[in-house]
């Protein structure tokens, strides 16, 4: 049984991906400083799995004390790095946070994983490298262009480096995998996404149906879109969990040629905001209270993936869309009131 060092296990996608991993045979241990989640959350994961996970509330950014769970644990197989700072409106009011936070976790693992032998890191990027995309959809070798956030550059930079380090460190092998849209809960609602004073759109859309807000606002219905409003690509939580397991035992298959390598994380549909506010409706039976409202500064007009690769190469199949995102975003809303 292979064992998986997960950073982040107790955030949202995190939490979800020990889930899979424990389901598909994997033994796994979390870091995680609970600045932003709740070691709550790993009851949620043993009620569905009948497994313990053992979280070390260490921050990355110290890089002592992340040496001594590499040292506890020599058996370590790969780290999957979701640990960051992910706020996008915060990252533009508190630049130098994301910098530091973001990149020095980033290379107190990689320097860790050189110190103690450890040879495959997955690490949590996002589709905001593309910023506002040359071509949709996006493939893996769509250019970058300006990053619209601090946030979003932690991620370019973060790509960067494990480039050039996966160059330089023979044997380390990194698969990068950049996050569409994620959305929605694993079924059992024992776990799900925790965000308070969420932003983004699917638990903004939750919380306005439980009456936790009075409305919500579409941020734009004036864009060059087929009903006016932005598009995205939503994949659900699970299916982003499970192509980490996938990816996994990519990098651990030992016939394998890689060192690093880049996979797109969306389900290939674009859907517009009004689209999404629909499936909602049609899925809960509730009448969302919604305005259209001005644009958000900072989004993309439109961004789905091309996710070719992701499918041929780790074998991975999203199996959900955004019924079933909403339905379980809805199921978990509903059971936290
Ligand atoms: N959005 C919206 N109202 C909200 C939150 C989000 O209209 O209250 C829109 C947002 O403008 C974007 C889409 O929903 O077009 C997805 O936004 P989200 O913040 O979830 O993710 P992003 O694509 O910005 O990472």
């Amino acid at each position: 049984m292979s064992k998986i060092l997960v950073t982040g296990g107790c955030g949202y996608i995190g939490s979800h991906t020990l889930v899979d991993l424990i389901d598909n045979g994997f033994d796994v241990i979390s870091i995680d400083n609970l600045i932003n989640s709740s070691a709550d959350i790993l009851e949620g994961v043993k009620a569905i799995t009948g497994k313990t996970v053992q979280n070390y509330p260490v921050d990355l950014c110290d890089k002592a004390a992340t040496q001594a769970v590499f040292r506890a644990h020599p058996d370590i197989a790969g780290v999957i790095h979701f640990a960051a700072l992910k706020y996008v409106g915060e990252s533009v009011e508190k630049p130098l946070l994301y910098f530091r936070n973001n990149l020095d976790s980033l290379l107190n693992v990689l320097e860790c994983m050189v110190e103690f032998g450890v040879k495959n890191i997955i690490f949590s990027s996002s589709c905001s490298v593309y910023g506002n995309a040359t071509e949709l959809p996006v493939t893996e070798s769509t250019p970058f262009q300006t990053a619209e956030s601090p946030y979003a550059r932690t991620k370019q930079m973060g790509e960067q480096i494990l480039e050039d380090v996966c160059f330089q460190e023979k044997g380390l092998n990194a698969v990068i995998l950049r996050y569409f849209n994620p959305g929605g809960a694993h079924e059992s609602t024992l776990i799900g996404e925790a965000a308070t004073a969420a932003t983004n759109l699917v638990p903004v859309i939750t919380e306005t149906a439980a009456g936790k807000r009075a409305s919500m606002t579409v941020f734009g219905a004036d864009y060059p879109t087929r009903d006016g409003s932005c598009v995205r690509d939503y994949i659900h939580v699970m299916d982003l969990a499970n192509a980490h397991t996938k990816a996994v035992q990519y990098l651990l298959a030992d016939h394998q040629e890689k060192n690093c390598e880049v996979y797109n994380l969306g389900i290939g549909e674009g859907v517009t905001v009004l689209e999404a506010i629909y499936a909602f409706e049609a899925v809960s039976g509730v009448k969302l209270n919604y305005e259209i409202g001005p644009r958000r500064a900072g989004d993309v007009v439109a961004i789905y993936a091309n996710n070719n690769l992701a499918t041929s190469r780790l074998g991975w199949h999203a199996k959900r869309g955004i019924t079933d995102i909403m339905r379980t975003a809805w199921a978990w809303q509903q059971k936290r009131k």
